[in-house]
């Protein structure tokens, strides 16, 4: 059942009559933070077109530990690269970061459409196109970049793809965005409070002030922004 507004990028760029004909096909969902949409290895069960809301899709490792490599709000959909053929596995999971409205469609069921649909085939490939591109980005910024300039830029690109100043995240959720230890999180966000850019209390952080705060994040955000900003021009 779609709704009257679909609040998806890439479905609202999908031509008429076909998108009207997609969405018919899809069934609306709302996931609480902390629902698992694919493990890492596994074939997806279903894909979604996430309407509000945030989900990160994270890599795990031998030890136990974990880091965010990107995330996914209402631009596109999830998974995207797992669509592309041959196998649709990898060692990517993908977790929803804020409560999620999405609609969704079996994976095996969206994969035999993009084989059929032509337009649809061509804005998932340039939404994997963009991720991949932010990915890049993400390598460089988690490499050179410190966990200030990155919590901040984490917290820029959330508001940007929830339209929300308010994040409710736990501290070993902080941890694997920023792929840091608890107690660098803990002094990157005692920092970005000091100077007044952020309320953070019992996992709650507040955005006080986001023009500031984008002087306190690093190159790649407005980089990242632009990216998001011409998802697919
Ligand atoms: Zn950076």
């Amino acid at each position: 059942m779609a709704p009257n507004r679909i609040e998806n990028l890439l479905l609202e760029t999908l031509p008429q009559p076909y998108r009207s004909s997609i969405c018919s096909r899809l069934e609306e969902v709302v996931l609480p933070a902390g629902t698992v949409l694919f493990e890492a290895e596994e074939v997806p069960r279903y894909a979604w077109f996430i309407t509000s809301g945030l989900a990160s899709k994270m890599v795990s490792m031998a030890d136990g530990r974990s880091a965010e490599i990107s995330m996914c709000g209402s631009e596109g959909v999830v998974p995207s690269w797992h669509l592309l053929g041959g196998m649709p596995q990898g060692p990517t999971r993908c977790i929803v970061q804020m409560e999620m409205k999405a609609l969704r469609i079996p994976f095996p069921e969206l994969q035999r459409e993009l084989q059929r649909s032509e337009p649809l085939r061509q804005l998932v490939l340039r939404c994997v196109q963009r991720r991949c591109m932010i990915l890049s980005q993400n390598a460089a910024c988690n490499r050179l970049h410190d966990a200030e300039q990155r919590l901040a830029r984490w917290l820029l690109t959330a508001r940007d793809l929830t339209g929300t100043n308010s994040v409710s995240l736990s501290q070993g959720f902080l941890a694997d965005i920023l792929g840091s230890r608890r107690t660098t999180v803990t002094l990157a966000a005692g920092v970005l409070r000091r100077k007044k850019l952020i309320s953070y209390r019992r996992g709650h952080i507040q955005i006080l002030d986001h023009e500031k705060l984008k002087g306190a994040a690093c190159e790649c955000y407005e980089t990242v922004q632009g990216l998001f900003r011409n998802f697919y021009g």
